[in-house]
């Protein structure tokens, strides 16, 4: 039987070596990017529609409300220009007339004042004319050929009648040759009261020209603030998502390997938030789960697996701080008659009843391990002649123990043990391998010993 066990051991062998290598890795923070984030995508989308909506809006807004004042900066430039204008070219005395069909300015022809009109428009680039009655007899204004508009009218009848009111007229809605203008008329006085206007205008086209910069302001401006505005969101999301995916790699791995190696990532309690809440139940979970896949449900004591692992922490911590250490394989003897004799229900008591006897004997600085059906083994940190006091003990323990058949029949157990004590070996499967030998050693002599 247990050479047997030996078999077994040296195929468990493998494991321990396997797991030996990536323990205790430092944990890193995932890197999203790695990983298609389908929640930063949620996020980038639910952010960046209202962003751009904002922006436009307020695109759409600044330049709105950016249009409309210098509307009215043009509409006063206009304004004080037309009015100088006309102060130059109205006399109350009566100078401006028409005299035998030319339009007489102060004894001159009005037509030798062009040169004061294009001085006007090198000056402000915006278009003067002087409407007599409603022609332009002067005007800086040329239609798309080049040619001058001299001799055009005012197109809107309206504006006439109103300037001729007395009233400055300003107005958007003008056309000049087919093209829209930002215009203002102020009356001209002649020898008979008004008689004609002081046109002074832009065309819209060349008013949105010049404002086009200030246009391409606004639009990069908003650009920029949505685009600022989308980076801090993707940037502090960012930070919440890594914090979740710290949670999902680890509960993947308990999902996977059904236990968490890795140590839950500080970085996910940097707030206290519902994501530390997450992860700390996350942790809890791998406890749990830790704790369920680690040990034997009949005797509650460490199973094989988790008992490998703890042969494995023996192994390193004894060749890190250069401790001793021996392990014990104990097998009840004769168990199988128990079955046989009182049944499997009372077999389990005994193995319960062996099992907290030797929870007793390993609190301090030991472990025990239900290794096989009716075979325990147990670590300690501990040199051999110790180790077999320790032994001597848990079996006078067992054997003093009293076991009861379901017919409340008394019985008694005795245990036969094998140690080992790390003397050099290759790994802790020559160590196990020596004390399951021992162990064989102590049945063949006839049970209920120890054999070290
Ligand atoms: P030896 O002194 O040579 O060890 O003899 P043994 O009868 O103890 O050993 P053997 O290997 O012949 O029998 C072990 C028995 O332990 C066989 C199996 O049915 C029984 N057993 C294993 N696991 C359990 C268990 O969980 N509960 C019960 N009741 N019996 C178990
Ligand atoms: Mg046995
Ligand atoms: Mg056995």
């Amino acid at each position: 039987m247990a050479g047997n066990e030996n078999v077994q051991v040296n195929t468990e062998a493998t494991e321990v070596k396997e797991a030996a290598v990536p323990e205790k890795a430092v944990p890193k923070a995932p890197r999203i990017g790695k990983r298609k984030s389908t929640v930063q995508l949620q996020i980038n989308f639910i952010t960046l529609i209202p962003i751009l909506l904002m922006g436009v809006l307020f695109a759409l807004i600044g330049m709105e409300m950016f249009q409309s004042s210098a509307i009215e900066e043009m509409f006063n430039l206009l304004r004080g220009t037309a009015v100088m204008a006309s102060e130059h070219f109205s006399n109350p005395e009566g100078n401006l007339h028409l005299e035998g069909g030319e339009l007489i300015f102060d004894d001159e022809r009005i037509s030798d004042e062009q040169y004061y009109l294009d001085r006007i428009k090198a000056a402000y680039n915006i278009e003067v004319s002087i409407i007599y009655g409603n022609n332009r007899i002067l005007t800086t204004l040329k239609d798309e050929s080049g040619k001058s508009m001299k001799g055009t009218v005012v197109a809107d009848s309206r504006i006439v009648t109103e300037v001729f009111k007395g009233n400055i007229v300003s107005t958007q809605e003008n056309m000049i040759a087919r093209e829209r203008y930002l215009c203002v008329y102020v009356p001209l006085l002649g020898r008979n009261n008004i008689c004609g206007m002081i046109e002074a205008t832009i065309s819209l086209r060349q008013f949105h020209q010049t404002n086009m910069r200030f246009y391409i302001y606004i639009i990069l401006l908003t650009l920029l603030t949505a685009g600022i505005t989308f980076l801090m969101i993707s940037f502090f999301s960012r930070g919440l998502i890594r914090r979740l995916a710290v949670i999902r790699d680890y509960l993947e791995e308990l999902v996977t390997k059904q236990t968490a190696e890795q140590e839950m990532n500080p970085l996910v309690y940097r707030h206290n938030d519902e994501i530390a809440t997450l992860a700390n139940h996350a942790t809890s979970i791998a406890t749990s789960l830790k704790n369920v896949m680690g040990s034997d449900p009949l005797t509650g004591l460490y199973n094989r697996r988790a008992g490998r692992q703890h042969l494995k922490e023996l192994w390193e911590h004894s060749h890190k701080d250069y401790t001793v250490f021996s392990i014990v394989i104990g097998d009840l003897d004769f168990f199988k008659n128990v079955n046989d004799q009182y049944g499997h229900d009372v077999g389990d008591s005994v193995l319960t009843g062996v099992a907290d006897i030797l929870k007793k004997h390993t609190e301090n600085d030991a472990f025990a391990v239900r290794w096989g059906g009716e075979e325990f083994l147990m670590g300690f940190t501990a040199a051999r002649d110790e180790t077999y006091e320790i032994v001597k003990s848990i079996s006078k323990d067992i054997k003093r123990q009293t076991f009861f058949s379901s017919d409340r029949k008394p019985f008694h157990m005795s245990m036969t043990f094998g140690i080992a004590s790390f003397a050099g070996q290759e790994n802790i499967d020559d160590v196990i391998k020596l004390a399951d030998n021992n162990l064989y050693e102590g049945k063949r002599k006839g049970r209920d010993c120890i054999v070290s």
